[in-house]
């Protein structure tokens, strides 16, 4: 996929294009190398598939943000990485001519919408039943900072509709008791005439007796009660890449319900939920550890143990730490599902001040309270605050 061009580069737009104008670049494009126009013409049909896959993604607005802030990377499905599952939308499900005819038969209106289609499949045959997709599954997966951090695989049980294999999903006993459905003979389409402001027009429309399917199931399959799917638990494996946020939704193409009496699938869908970690607060890329240092590290130094998202790490504190600074353990944070930089671990310093001291404490401080470099004075604060970034001014 790393060799892709640039969805907006192959439509030839901007990438502030409105959809009106990625409509019509694409409606260009699709004009241009068209099959009709093309015949046998292999470069002319990548260029088209092409097209239609940039257009798949531009004219949808979720998928487009995604692009926008993922690349390639996210697939063109929305799901980063790729991995066993084989995310990333055209290439594992096959963007064929006739998907493309179906999906965007619409942008060419007139000649090339609907019916008009047929023809460039070669056949010439009535345009296909508009395929049944099944509903999509939603599933919430909660990872930990760690899992994040990596990028973990994982394998779910997930009660999913799947074809019932007595009869084969036709919802019919044995999958054949079925007759051919008398009212539209089994086009799944019935044709009336209708009173238009045109004159009387010709329309078709789906069989209301078959629903479309052509038809007629005369006994039901006993074991799907004639859905054509049953619910079962569904083992699937899925990898999620590093980096993901909280409230992410990742796409696992066809991975959701079967569609009651065949069709497609629909896709699994991967919400994507981040566990608090109880010391580490993430920022984006970057995960902050408030740091309390006790009064006497902060001012000799020393070494203190800091949580990381690997574990625990051990951290040098100089002489004369101050509160508010902020240290920076680079590398420390998360990578990113779209570039190769990672994190930091930001450690926000504070200072425990003694709330109560005992009589040998309040005496230590007694001892030293007016000695040269206890007290802040005017230089002292001067200097401090321009180290400090964040200072309120
Ligand atoms: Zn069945
Ligand atoms: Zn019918």
């Amino acid at each position: 996929m790393d060799n892709k061009r640039d969805y907006y580069e192959v439509l030839g737009v901007a990438k502030n294009a409105s959809a009106a104008d990625i409509k019509k670049a694409y409606r260009k494009l699709a004009l241009q190398y068209h099959p009709d126009k093309n015949p046998g013409d292999k470069a002319a049909e990548e260029k088209f598939k092409e097209a239609a896959e940039a257009y798949d993604v531009l004219s949808n607005e979720e998928k487009r943000a995604k692009y926008d802030q993922f690349g390639h990377n996210m697939g063109p499905q929305g799901f980063p990485g790729g991995g066993a599952g084989g995310f990333g939308g055209f290439s594992a499900g096959g963007f064929s001519m006739e998907d493309i005819f179906e999906q965007f038969g619409d942008i060419f209106g007139g000649r090339y919408g609907g019916t008009g289609f047929g023809g460039a499949t070669g056949s010439g045959r009535a345009r296909r039943r508009p395929q049944r997709k099944g509903s999509d599954l939603r599933i919430k997966v909660k990872l930990t900072l760690k899992e994040i951090s990596t990028g973990v695989d994982k394998t779910l049980k997930i009660p999913t509709m799947v074809q019932c294999q007595h009869c084969k999903g036709t919802g019919a006993k044995d999958g054949t008791a079925f007759t051919t459905c008398n009212t539209c003979h089994g086009t799944g389409t019935v044709i009336h005439t209708q009173q238009t402001i045109f004159g009387i027009q010709q329309v078709s429309s789906v069989c209301p007796e078959c629903q479309g399917e052509g038809k007629i199931i005369t006994t039901p399959c006993p074991n799907c009660h004639g859905e054509g799917v049953v619910k079962e638990d569904t083992t699937i494996s899925f990898h999620i890449p590093a980096g993901v946020e909280d409230g992410m939704t990742l796409t696992v193409p066809g991975r959701g319900n079967a569609a009651r009496h065949g069709g497609v699938n629909g896709d699994l869908l991967v919400v994507i939920e981040e566990i608090k970690d109880a010391e580490l607060i993430r920022d984006g890329q970057d995960v902050i550890y408030n740091l309390m240092l006790d009064i006497s590290t902060a001012a000799l130094g020393g070494s203190v143990e800091v949580p990381t998202i690997s574990g625990r790490a051990r951290l040098k504190i100089a002489p004369g730490t101050q509160p508010g600074k902020v240290l920076r353990m680079r590398g420390k944070g998360l990578p990113s599902p779209q570039s190769s930089g990672i994190g930091d671990e930001l450690i926000n310093i504070m200072v425990y001040v003694p709330e109560t001291l005992n009589e040998r404490e309040r005496a230590a401080f007694e001892s030293i309270k007016n000695e040269p470099n206890i007290k802040a004075t005017d230089s002292v604060k001067h200097r401090i605050f321009s180290k400090l970034k964040h200072i309120f001014e």
